[in-house]
C-alpha cells in the first residue's frame, strides 16, 4: 500500500478517542449527570425535567453579565436600529456601520487593534494557517510549537498548519524547550491557552522575556478570563502586558465572562502589520458569518458595563467566591484569580459518582475525564461565579469539601 495513504492520525486520532472514552459518557447518562434538560428555576436556579432543583457550577459566564439588564438592553437596541440578523457578506466587501464602531469602541477601551469574529475557534481557524505560513511572519516560516495542553480549537488545527510549516507539540508551559526552538530556529511561534480551562495559567512573563531575546511570536487563547482579571478586564494575558507587542496575538471568546453570548475577537498591537492579512485572509472571518447584530449589541452593553463603576463591584463579588472557596477547599488553583477549579479525583468512575451525589445535594459541577483530561487524571471542575445567591455558595462549598473527603 502506499506509504502515505497509512501515514495517518500525526495530530489527531478521533477514533481512538470515542473508543477509549465512550464508556465513560454511557455511565455519566446513566448517573443522570451528562446532557441535562433545564429550564429557569428561581433565584438564579435551574430545574431539571425531574423537577429536580439546582444550582450550576458549570458556566463560563463567571460574572453573569450574559444575564446583565445593559447587555439585554444592547441586544434589543441593536436589533430595533438595525433590523437585520446580519449582513450576510464578507467584511472585505460590506461591513455594516454597528459592527465598525463596535471595533473602534473595542479598540479604544483595550488600547489594542482588535477584530471581531463570529466565535474565538473561527479566529483560530483563520489565524492559525495564516502564521504557519509565514505571511504574519515577514515571509519567513515559522517553526510551531502547540502547548500539549492547548484548547480543542486550537489542536484541531494543526494539520492545517503542519501543511504550511513544521510544527512540534511541547510539554506544558515548557519554557526551555521554547527556548532551545528560538536558538535554533529563525522564527518561532508559539500556541498555548492564557488561562487553561482545566486549571492553571501560561509563564506570560517568562514569554516575554524571551520575546526580547529572540524572534518568538506567541499567540494566545485567553477565553477563560477576559473580563475576570485585570481591573478593566483586560484578561490575564493583556494584563501582564503593560502594551500589546508586536509579535502578540491574544485571541478571545466573547461568549464566556464578557457575556455577549457569541462572538471571538482577536487582538493586535496597534498599527500591528498582521492586521490587514487577517481581515483578508483569515478564512471563517471572511466567509457569511460576521457576527450577528445581536452579538453586536451584546457585546456593546457589555462594554457599557465594563466602563461602569458598577464593573468593579461585580468583579469584588467574583473574587470573594474564589477567595471564600480556596479557604474551604484546597486545589493546585488556590489563590488564583482566574475561576476554573479543578480537583483530580483519579479514574472517571470516581469523578463521575462525585458529581451524581454533588447533584443529588442541588449543585451541578462538571465531570472531567479523558479526553478533556489525561486518563487516570479524572476529576470535578467547578466554575466559580455571580449567579449563585450567597448563602447557596457557602452551602455548595460546604458540600464539595464533605464529597471529597469522604473520597480521598
Ligand atoms: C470556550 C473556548 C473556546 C471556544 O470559544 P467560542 O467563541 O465558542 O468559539 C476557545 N478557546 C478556549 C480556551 C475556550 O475555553
Amino acid at each position: 500500500m502506499d506509504n502515505k495513504l497509512m501515514n495517518k492520525n500525526n495530530y489527531s486520532n478521533l477514533q481512538k478517542v470515542v473508543s477509549l472514552s465512550s464508556d465513560d459518557w454511557e455511565l455519566g447518562l446513566r448517573y443522570g449527570v451528562l446532557d441535562i434538560v433545564a429550564d429557569e428555576g428561581q433565584n438564579g436556579s435551574f430545574v431539571d425535567e425531574n423537577g429536580h432543583d439546582f444550582y450550576h457550577m458549570v458556566s463560563c459566564s463567571y460574572l453573569n453579565l450574559d444575564r446583565h439588564p445593559k447587555v439585554i438592553m444592547g441586544i434589543k437596541t441593536a436589533l430595533d436600529r438595525y433590523p437585520q440578523t446580519n449582513i450576510t457578506c464578507s467584511r472585505t466587501r460590506l461591513i455594516s456601520k454597528i459592527l465598525y464602531d463596535t471595533e473602534e469602541e473595542l479598540n479604544e477601551y483595550f488600547k489594542a487593534q482588535v477584530i471581531v469574529g463570529s466565535s474565538c475557534s473561527a479566529m483560530s481557524e483563520g489565524v492559525l494557517p495564516l502564521l504557519a505560513s509565514g505571511v504574519l511572519t515577514n515571509n519567513i516560516k515559522p517553526k510551531i510549537i502547540f502547548d500539549k495542553l492547548c484548547h480543542f480549537s486550537m489542536n484541531i488545527i494543526k494539520p492545517i498548519c503542519a501543511d504550511e510549516t513544521n510544527i512540534v507539540t511541547c510539554d506544558h508551559n515548557d519554557i526551555s524547550f521554547i527556548e532551545n526552538e528560538c536558538k535554533h530556529n529563525p522564527v518561532v511561534v508559539y500556541v498555548c491557552d492564557g488561562a487553561y480551562s482545566t486549571g492553571g495559567v501560561a509563564k506570560v512573563k517568562e514569554l516575554l522575556d524571551l520575546q526580547n531575546r529572540y524572534n518568538l511570536y506567541v499567540y494566545y487563547d485567553d477565553s477563560h478570563s477576559l473580563s475576570v482579571c485585570g481591573q478593566d478586564g483586560y484578561g490575564y494575558v493583556r494584563e501582564i502586558h503593560s502594551e500589546i507587542n508586536d509579535k502578540t496575538i491574544i485571541v478571545f471568546s466573547m461568549a464566556k465572562a464578557f457575556g455577549a453570548g457569541a462572538g471571538g475577537i482577536a487582538m493586535l498591537s496597534k498599527n500591528s502589520q498582521m492586521y490587514k492579512y487577517i481581515k483578508r485572509y483569515a478564512g471563517p472571518l471572511l466567509w457569511s458569518r460576521p457576527v450577528s447584530t445581536a452579538t453586536i449589541g451584546a457585546i456593546q452593553g457589555s462594554l457599557v458595563v465594563h466602563k461602569s463603576n458598577e464593573f468593579k463591584v461585580i468583579q469584588q463579588r467574583l473574587k470573594d467566591n474564589i477567595a471564600y472557596f480556596d479557604s474551604q477547599i484546597y486545589t493546585s488553583q488556590s489563590g488564583s484569580e482566574v475561576p476554573i477549579r479543578f480537583v483530580t479525583l483519579g479514574e472517571s468512575l470516581l469523578a463521575l459518582e462525585a458529581a451524581k451525589t454533588i447533584y443529588q445535594k442541588g449543585f451541578y459541577v462538571s465531570p472531567l475525564f479523558f479526553p478533556i483530561v489525561a486518563r487516570g487524571k479524572a476529576g470535578l471542575r467547578m466554575m466559580i461565579n455571580n449567579r449563585i445567591p450567597q448563602e447557596k455558595f457557602l452551602e455548595f462549598c460546604n458540600v464539595v469539601k464533605g464529597v471529597i473527603n469522604a473520597i480521598s
